[in-house]
């Protein structure tokens, strides 16, 4: 080995001791007598000593031709440190140089190699082989590593067996579109990357595997969105002879177990929640529970609660749904800062066509932006309704029930940010469950399979896929960590007809379904197990982990958010042998 020692490990009590370090040249610091270099590599920073008197001249001659980010071999004696650097491990020591070698020059880098870069995305990303080289995105793939093996600890002590599933395949539905590879030995044939190894798993537990697990990229071409990758990577899972709580005791077990061993906190039991439960409670699937904030029904048809009705105000009249939330302590918004929150609510992102609000004065008397029409008893109604108090601010949404819980589960992320409570260190999990079978799309007037169409539906909904598929629950669950879901999965249907049955709802022809998927309706006539499974967003999980929005420095080498690779350029266009010899005729 060219060295004996990394630049994070050496101590005081390496005091005197020789030692030889490699590495990238962080800082030169030349005062003339004395010269100081920063030397870093994986493992931390140590810093070097040069002592111009004592120096020969070739060393001194190569020292003064150090640039940032050259790659050096430094021997020399450990002594302690006079100014000492608290802030990093090797911070008491210096290594005094006696023997100084030029690995490698390197060309003044694009950007500041710093914690603190002064490097934009896009040069980030062009180069991004120095960008990894910075402790941030460096320390993000250590977390990532380190989730993965305890990944496999805790599957590997439960009985799972990772298996590989192929990459080249066929349409799997997940809802998204198929990125397809060309055949060349079957011109005009393609093959598909997979959405996720869905349907191999499945017959893995046909073939009585009984419980798998993969860590494994999956390949979705989704319209683009911040922060999305067309190609990631999924904690994917699978069990046999299992019910829906035998899967959540199990995974819940699994994420229990990685904040135990990398962040030492107990997450306890997961709450539950259901679909119908999460939707009236805070209008998303994916709530998050850090903070309360719940909605209060000022007017919901179907619950037969109305509080606002009959007093004129059309907007109410009309509407399907009037919900509110309440901001503890935010009576004092100024007038500016109310126009400013409906604006926000109006953006076209979310769309509201407006919000109302009503402050608790301190005398207990209620302020609306609606006085034209409600008198104080109608508005100390409401405000009894939504346990608000002194000095708090009500804020009202109205419109069909979809759309104004969307609205309000929006402003009521918003308010939580704003009044802090959604504390990155906190970390609030819950499952939600019973999620409906099907969704109805009002463009095309076909029903689709909420989670897939392999999804069991419940037992004692089925008999209503003959008569309302608009109220089948199903076996499906989502696991959800502060508001943004991390998994997701359910039982499936190992029985051939009904597996038919599902392909027929969702609009699929006999000999369609046979063509995509005749392999698991055969596979299902030999002795399918019950099962079921689910899957973990791997690189959402490490960005959670990690404390940060985005997923991108969780992964070595990401696309942008216009999907592209811009270090390698790619995708980007084939020559016109190559087309040929795949039978393609772009022109
Ligand atoms: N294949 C599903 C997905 O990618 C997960 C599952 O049902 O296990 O969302």
């Amino acid at each position: 080995m060219l060295r004996t020692h990394t630049a994070g490990e050496i101590r005081i009590s390496d005091n005197g001791k020789i030692v030889t370090l490699c590495g990238w040249v962080q800082t030169v610091r030349d005062k003339g007598a004395l010269i100081w270099i920063d030397l870093r590599d994986r493992y931390g920073v140590t810093q070097l000593f040069i002592e111009e008197s004592k120096a020969d001249k070739e060393m001194l001659k190569l020292v003064r031709t150090l640039g940032r980010e050259f790659v050096i071999k430094a021997t020399g004696t450990v002594g302690e440190r006079k100014a000492k650097n608290e802030k990093i491990a090797t911070g008491d020591v210096e290594v005094l140089v006696e023997k100084l070698e030029l690995l490698n020059a390197s060309k003044l880098p694009p950007f500041t190699i710093e914690d603190e870069t002064d490097g934009g995305d896009d040069i980030r990303m062009k180069y991004r082989y120095l960008d990894l080289r910075r402790n941030p995105v460096r320390n993000a793939l250590i977390l990532r590593h380190k989730l993965a093996q305890e990944i496999r600890k805790y599957m590997d002590s439960k009985d799972f067996l990772e298996v590989e599933t192929p990459v080249l395949i066929k349409s799997t539905p997940e809802g998204a579109r198929d990125f397809v590879v060309p055949s060349r030995m079957h011109p005009g044939e393609f093959y598909a990357l997979p959405q996720s190894p869905q349907t191999f798993k499945q017959l893995l537990m046909v073939s009585g595997f009984d419980r798998y697990f993969q860590i494994v990229k999956c390949f979705r071409d989704e319209d683009l969105r911040a922060d999305r990758q067309p190609e990631f990577t999924q904690i994917d899972c699978e069990m046999s002879f299992i019910e829906q709580e035998d899967i959540l005791n199990m995974f819940e077990g699994l994420i229990v177990h990685l904040f135990k061993q990398t962040k030492s906190i107990d997450l306890g039991t997961f709450p539950r929640m259901t679909y119908a439960d999460a939707a009236r409670l805070y209008g998303s699937d994916k709530p998050d529970t850090r903070f309360g904030m719940e909605f209060v029904p000022l007017k919901v048809k179907k619950e037969n609660i109305d509080l606002v009705s009959g007093k004129d105000f059309a907007v109410f009249d009309a509407a399907e749904t009037v919900l509110g939330i309440c901001a503890k302590g935010c009576a004092n918004y100024t007038r500016k800062q109310m126009d400013e929150l409906t604006e926000w609510l109006k953006r076209p992102q979310i769309g509201a066509k407006g919000l109302i609000y009503a402050r608790i004065e301190e005398d207990g008397s209620v302020k609306s932006s609606v006085d034209k029409f409600y008198n104080q008893d109608d508005l100390q109604k409401w405000a009894k309704a939504m346990k608000a108090e002194k000095g708090d601010l009500l804020l009202i949404v109205s419109g069909d029930d979809n759309k104004a819980r969307k609205f309000l589960s929006e402003l009521r992320l918003e308010m939580g940010t704003r009044l802090g409570l959604r504390d990155r260190s906190k970390f609030s999990v819950l499952w939600v469950v019973d999620f409906p079978a099907f969704e109805h799309n009002e463009e095309d007037g076909r029903w689709y399979a909420m989670h897939h169409p392999f999804t069991s539906p419940k037992p004692e909904d089925i008999h209503l896929l003959d008569t309302d598929l608009g109220e089948v629950r199903a076996n499906a669950y989502d696991m959800v960590i502060n508001g943004v879901e991390i998994g997701g999965g359910s039982i499936r249907i190992h029985d051939r007809e009904l597996q038919a049955k599902m392909f027929g709802i969702l609009g699929f022809s006999p000999e369609e379904a046979r063509k995509q998927f005749g392999f698991l309706m055969d596979a299902f006539e030999y002795g399918a197990p019950p099962h079921g499974g689910l899957a973990f967003g791997f690189d959402r999980l490490c960005s959670l982990f990690g404390g940060v929005d985005s997923i991108r420095d969780f992964i070595a080498f990401p696309k942008n958010n216009a999907g592209k690779d811009v270090m390698i350029d790619s995708p980007s266009t084939i020559n016109e042998a190559q087309l040929k010899e795949l039978g393609i005729n772009v022109r």
